[in-house]
């Protein structure tokens, strides 16, 4: 059986979060570090570990996380944000189950490490 990650234990409410957005499909709260003044994660409900593992089933789901995190990243005052889906360890991913970071209000650089 997967091992049950810290954003499932949110979404069952286990584990307190500073919520942001919710809807019937996704959740959004504030990262608990964040790398700018605004930080935010966005998470499916459904528990799909990475971005590797999404199926073309999850096509409508996916393309609901970016228009949220949209909409969420304007309600927080932001003109300008990145949005980051890290997939694999090695590209940065601590957490197994989908998120998309929301990170603004600074001046982010590019190309990110
Ligand atoms: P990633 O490295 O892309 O997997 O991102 C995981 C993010 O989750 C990191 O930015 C952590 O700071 C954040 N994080 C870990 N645990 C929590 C938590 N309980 N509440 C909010 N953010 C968390």
């Amino acid at each position: 059986m997967t091992e049950e990650t810290i954003f499932s234990q949110i979404l069952k409410g286990k584990v307190p979060c500073n919520e942001v957005y919710s809807d019937a499909k996704c959740l959004a709260f504030r990262d608990l570090q964040p790398q700018a003044p605004i930080h935010i994660l966005l998470i499916p409900r459904k528990a799909i570990p990475s971005l590797r593992e999404a199926k073309s089933e999850d096509t409508q789901l996916l393309g609901h996380l970016l228009l949220t995190a949209a909409q969420v990243a304007e309600k927080e005052g932001l003109q300008n944000w990145r949005t980051v889906i890290n997939t694999g360890a090695e590209a940065g991913q601590t957490i197994f189950h989908l998120h998309v970071h929301i990170i603004g209000g600074r001046r982010l650089n590019w190309p990110p490490g």
